[in-house]
């Protein structure tokens, strides 16, 4: 493996371990505030990240790019990296969503767990303690309950170039506030009838500080805490805290947060200085997003595509989620090679899908065997063979690789090509199979075109050739004759049938939800074609396998569906990139 490039929030981390800055600080071996933190020791993790996705929909290839720059920080400076749910918002999140994101993060081969220390964590196992500080807030005059709906509260913000308006409640007592809270928290106030607010100033020329809002009422069960609570924070301010309570370092963020950042450190300089949260405080770093083109990834959008049946489920081979990539036949190294490739940086920018691909590539190229597939078989009769007889060929496993060995498998008179490899009336530069022309036959002999066979309707069934005895792939005499042209074939009595389904593009435009087009107008039609297809004798189609089909592109045998007895196999993506203008 290669040393990671440095980037800008490794210089950060590097400057702030160099200055000591979180020498001193305490972990008590759990997520807690500055009461639980006192009791620990020394943190031994220097730098703490998190991953902290919403449990609402499927991880995608955008969440591969925020997990291998957090978990790959908190490795390579001796840290830790935590696993947060942050399930603040009850109505969207699922426990099926949990249990995907915790498959896929594994799968990407991170870990969050450090000898004793298991860093899974729920934000929701905060509430406790976000009431806590809330309610230390309205103590200090630092928030309250405010009355006004929450149109109102919308259009007494202000906007970017005029100020917002104070709440005619921002001054009430301090007590009136801590009672009301108290209220909202036992479900004696309807949803949207009231909020707790940060009181910070409304003339500011943050929106984001013009006294946000903290806490909502939502009458609406959760995922793990059920009806126990009504009353649920606000992310802008639940993130931060938890941040805080689990002694994160560097909490590094995508870039729209970057206005967010002034309250992040508000709130938690406050509770700090409040005796709530332990210092040394996380810090929030940005970075830009990944966009890659050819997909959507707003969870919304591919929840429509899953629910409205465009796709085949959230494992969809055409999804960029990590379930769909993964059967897809995508490796965890190659989308950690991506990532690499990817870097970290501050300036939005679109990847093309072809880096992804190429990421496969390389990654497959030097480890995944090959093996002859024909995809849209067309006979080959050899009419000097005897019928009857076979004889073996052999083939390198992978030419990169001489210790993979060798595999073999028999030439005979009935072969499969693929159709297109023939030309009654080849074009100019054509070196495949024409009448009259010689190729060879990859592994075995050179034959000679002597014509084809056509059915009734004029299609070609059947074509028909001569080998030339002394020419064998590997003997004396197979460079005797020269050739331009070298084709794939199988046998056609030994080829193991198979389902091979060739999945492309899921749209036909690079961006496909720019503006406010609608994205369901580009897809692909053509986004996946299935073919009966006819494989190499010898090949196990084992869930998972993967190989390089010559000359095609890279396969893998679908992880759901696929059996020894009846392959069932996904193109990953093909050898060149083929939608390079
Ligand atoms: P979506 O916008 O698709 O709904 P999200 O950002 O709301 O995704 P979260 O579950 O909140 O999804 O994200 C978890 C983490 O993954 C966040 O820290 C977020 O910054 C990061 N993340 C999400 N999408 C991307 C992306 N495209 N590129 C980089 N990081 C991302
Ligand atoms: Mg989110
Ligand atoms: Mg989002």
């Amino acid at each position: 493996p290669v040393a990671p490039a440095s980037n800008f929030l490794r210089t950060i981390i590097e400057n702030d371990l160099a200055a000591g800055r979180y020498d001193g600080k305490l972990w008590a071996g759990k997520p807690g505030p500055a009461s639980v933190q006192q009791q620990g020791s020394v943190d031994p993790a220097r730098v703490r990240t998190r991953f902290p996705p919403e449990p609402n929909g499927y991880l995608h290839i955008g969440h591969a790019k925020s997990i291998c720059l957090n978990f790959g920080l908190a490795r390579d400076y001796q840290g830790a990296c935590h696993l947060r749910f942050d399930d603040t918002n009850p109505e969207k999140e699922e426990d099926e969503y949990v249990h995907a994101i915790i498959d896929m993060v594994s799968w990407l081969g991170f870990d969050w767990n450090y000898g004793d220390e298991h860093n899974e964590y729920f934000a929701s196992d905060y509430f406790d303690y976000m009431y806590q500080f809330a309610q230390a807030l309205i103590q200090a005059g630092l928030a309250y309950v405010d009355e006004q709906s929450a149109d109102e509260m919308r259009a007494t913000r202000g906007t970017l170039t005029e100020k917002g308006t104070d709440s005619p409640w921002r001054n009430r007592p301090v007590a009136e506030s801590s009672t009301l809270l108290e209220e909202m928290r036992d479900g004696k106030h309807p949803d949207g009838s009231m909020a707790l607010r940060a009181k910070i100033d409304m003339g500011s020329p943050n929106i984001n500080l013009r006294d946000p809002v903290l806490y909502r009422i939502r009458h609406v069960a959760h995922h793990r805490t059920g009806t126990k609570w009504c009353i649920y924070p606000m992310y802008s301010w639940a993130h931060p805290v938890e941040d805080a309570l689990e002694g994160i370092t560097h909490s590094i963020c995508t870039l729209e947060f970057e206005d967010q950042r002034p309250f992040y450190d508000w709130i938690l300089n406050h509770l700090a200085d409040l005796g709530q949260l332990a210092r040394p405080l996380p810090h929030q770093y940005e970075f830009a997003r990944l966009n890659l083109s050819y997909v959507v990834t707003s969870k919304r959008k591919l929840l429509e595509l899953v629910r409205e049946g465009h796709v085949d489920g959230w494992d969809d081979p055409r999804l960029p989620t990590l379930a769909g990539l993964r059967r897809r036949g995508y490796t965890p190294a190659s989308i950690r090679l991506f990532c690499e490739r990817l870097g970290v940086s501050k300036a939005d920018s679109r990847i093309d899908y072809s880096v992804l691909e190429q990421a496969l590539r390389d990654d497959l190229d030097p480890i995944a065997d090959r093996l002859v597939a024909v995809l849209d078989p067309l006979r080959l009769t050899i009419t000097n063979y005897p019928e009857g007889q076979s004889e073996p060929c052999e083939a390198p496993r992978n030419p990169h690789d001489p210790a993979a060995g060798t595999r073999h498998f028999p030439f005979s008179r009935e072969l499969w090509i693929e159709r297109d490899d023939f030309r009654e009336d080849p074009p100019k530069k054509y070196f495949r199979l024409f009448p009259g022309n010689t190729v060879r036959l990859k592994y075995g002999y050179i034959i000679k075109c002597t014509g084809c066979v056509k059915d009734a309707d004029g299609n070609i069934v059947e074509v028909q050739a001569e080998y030339l005895p002394d020419t064998k792939s590997g003997t004396p005499g197979a460079d005797a004759v020269k050739v331009k042209g070298n084709i794939t074939w199988v046998s056609a009595a030994h080829a193991i049938s198979a389902e091979v389904r060739l999945y492309d593009r899921l749209f036909t435009e690079a961006h496909p939800d720019a503006g406010d087009k609608n994205f369901l107008e580009a897809i692909n039609p053509e986004s996946c074609r299935v073919v009966q297809a006819w494989l190499e004798p010898g090949a196990t189609a084992a869930p998972d396998t993967r190989w390089q089909f010559e000359r095609l592109g890279y396969f893998v045998a679908d992880r759901e569906t696929s059996t020894i007895d009846r392959p069932i196999i996904n193109r990953a993506a093909t050898l060149r990139d083929t939608w390079a203008q």
